[in-house]
């Protein structure tokens, strides 16, 4: 089973995947956890292009061939060799990411991420977690947090607010999607993050 996590910078993401790979690793399953953009060798030097250095340097058109670059090369070594083998995969950041961030940031997008998403990748998650949140409260998270590599944290409040109604629009449109309550305790999250992997996952 594939399963995602969504949301905008701070939401959360990154420690609810971690703190959901560890539980179901507790009860038995085989998890992979790993994260996007980045995932597999290849795609963290992609990563490393994309995060440093500036911003501006590509277009909104090749920023985004690189994105699907890095996710094609995630997949083919990382992902879909961890499905086939009967695990869990538990990624931090999908295509809904590229659909968002790549997808309206920049200009309107959003028909070129889906097309090369067909043309180059593929495979949609089985279930995505979009942990939504005030991104007020998001942005006092991410920029408190040490070690941050988040270029586009100078997004801005007004940028994360149009980033967080898209990932709620990809909500409604699929059923694959959990909207979670971001603006809890972390364990408060967890439960229910776990309750809907479980319920989803079967015994
Ligand atoms: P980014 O996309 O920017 O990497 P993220 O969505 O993956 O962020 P995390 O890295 O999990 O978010 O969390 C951001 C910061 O907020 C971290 O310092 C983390 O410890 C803290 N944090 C995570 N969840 C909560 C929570 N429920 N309440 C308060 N702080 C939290
Ligand atoms: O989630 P993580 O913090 O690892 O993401 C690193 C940075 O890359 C974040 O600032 C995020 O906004 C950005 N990003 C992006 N497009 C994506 C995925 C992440 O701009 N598809």
């Amino acid at each position: 089973a594939f399963l995602s996590f969504e949301g905008i910078d701070g939401s959360g993401k990154s420690t609810q995947a971690r703190l959901l790979a560890e539980a179901l690793r507790q009860a038995g399953h085989d998890v992979l956890l790993t994260r996007e953009p980045g995932g597999s060798p290849g795609a963290e030097e992609i990563r490393s292009l994309l995060l440093h250095g500036d911003p501006d340097r590509w277009s909104a058109e090749t920023e985004l061939l690189m994105f699907t670059a890095a996710r094609r090369d995630h997949v083919e070594r990382t992902i879909q060799p961890a499905l086939d083998a009967g695990k869990v995969v538990v990624c931090d950041r999908f295509v809904d990411s590229t659909r968002a961030y790549q997808g309206i940031t920049r200009g309107d997008l959003r028909a070129k991420v889906d097309a090369l998403h067909a043309l180059m990748i593929g495979i949609e998650p089985d279930l995505t977690f979009l942990i939504d949140i005030n991104p007020n409260i998001a942005l006092a998270r991410a920029t408190k947090r040490v070690g941050s590599e988040a270029r586009f944290e100078n997004f801005g409040i007004e940028l994360q607010a149009t980033l967080r109604a898209g990932f709620l629009n990809l909500a409604h449109r699929a059923r694959r999607f959990r909207v979670i309550a971001g603006n809890r305790e972390e364990d408060e999250v967890h439960t229910d993050v776990l309750r809907m992997a479980e319920a989803f996952l079967g015994p």
